[in-house]
């Protein structure tokens, strides 16, 4: 493979890649929006169709949420490379009015553009290299688009497990950081601790009372002290409520919590310790839901081998590619809890994700471009 001819098909191809990446960012597409979904869906088979090569395509339905896609291309022997990515976004409808599709200076503006229906046409785009240049990936390629990533993925999740556990290696096309792959993302938790004491009259009778506000409090005091930033794991009580009026020792009172963490060994001393909480007046009782949502991603031996050959790869055609770890959780999560090795934020460069400043930088998108094709080429 020459680098320099990849890098020219895709600065030829700018000007039409940045057409698609209007065409998907309009079609706005929320989650639990089924029509929308299946409106984004129906545009990406379409445009695949158009490539010319031989795929083959399958919708999944998924209710309330719309459709989930998958996309197989140059079938063989050997494990496919999995791309992964959603057509889901978390703007509703009508926010295209406050972020509108439009290109200021590098800065490719749009709802949706960077996390991440621009990195859904990048994928495409790889396709179309290899059905216009004759050349060919290393081995077997497979799409996957769930429709609910940013709510959970409770549909996709089972989607996304059986294709992963099936593949060679997986390339998410989630947000870079500033250009920066991640490497390790954080697993996640969210817990509930709802506390019932007994009410009473502030003023006449406040002994008789048993205040679960008190005590939510104090849990708060104990969730907080199980932060150890050290091992990355991070413990937040981020919402509370309780209590009636002014005049009531409350009798309810409740706390949401946020957990991540580096690790499956921290995860299980969270959950034992959340799951563990005493109320300290015993008159209090204290009801404990949830758990772990996502298990952390890790930067495993084989995790930290493909960056580098990512990075070398990149490296062959003047392209700088850093590596990072961060707090969110992703749908890469699952696939590398399987143990199978991934390589995530693979997408074009930008920032503002989820919110009303969100975009691409046009400058990365033929560089993003060569990078993942390269990558589908490695042997
Ligand atoms: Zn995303």
């Amino acid at each position: 493979m020459n680098p320099h001819h990849i890098l020219d098909h895709f600065q030829g191809r700018q000007e039409a890649i940045i057409a698609s990446i209007r065409e998907i960012v309009e079609i706005e597409s929320p989650s639990f929006d089924a029509e929308r979904s299946k409106a984004v869906v129906l545009w990406v088979e379409n445009e695949a169709r158009k490539i010319g090569l031989d795929l083959y395509i399958e919708k999944i339905p998924a209710e309330e949420y719309g459709e989930h896609l998958i996309i197989r291309a140059f079938p063989g022997a050997g494990k496919p490379a999995l791309l992964l990515g959603h057509t889901d976004t978390v703007h509703p409808v009508g926010t295209k009015l406050a972020n509108s599709t439009r290109i200021e200076g590098d800065k490719f503006y749009g709802c949706g553009i960077f996390d991440m229906k621009a990195n859904v046409v990048l994928m495409l785009e790889a396709l179309r290299y290899f059905a216009e240049s004759g050349s060919k990936p290393a081995r077997p390629i497979t799409i996957l688009l769930s429709c609910d990533e940013e709510v959970g993925s409770y549909t996709g999740r089972e989607l996304v497990e059986r294709e992963a556990s099936k593949s060679e290696f997986c390339c998410v096309f989630e947000p870079s950081a500033a250009g920066r792959v991640k490497t390790g993302r954080k697993g996640t938790g969210m817990f509930t601790v709802k506390a019932h004491g007994i009410p009473a009259h502030a003023g006449l009778e406040p002994e008789k009372g048993a205040s679960a506000i008190l005590e939510i409090s104090r849990q708060i005091e104990k969730l907080h002290a199980l932060n150890n930033i050290s091992a990355g794991t991070t413990v937040n009580v981020c919402t509370v409520k309780g209590g009636t009026t002014s005049n009531v020792i409350p009798e309810h009172a409740e706390c949401s919590i946020d957990v991540r963490f580096s690790t499956m060994d921290e995860a299980e001393r969270i959950n034992a310790a959340i799951r563990g909480l005493l109320a300290v007046d015993e008159r209090v009782s204290l009801d404990i839901s949830g758990g772990i949502n996502r298990p952390p991603m890790e930067r495993t031996d084989t995790v930290a081998a493909l960056f580098e050959k990512a990075r070398d790869l990149a490296a062959l055609f003047g392209y700088e590619l850093g590596e990072t770890q961060v707090g969110g959780a992703s749908d890469g999560n699952f696939v590398a809890a399987l143990g199978v090795t991934v390589l995530d934020g693979l997408g074009i460069a930008g920032d503002g994700a989820h919110t009303l400043t969100e975009h691409i930088l046009v400058s990365d998108i033929a560089k993003r471009a060569t990078l993942a094709t390269m990558l589908l080429m490695l042997g």
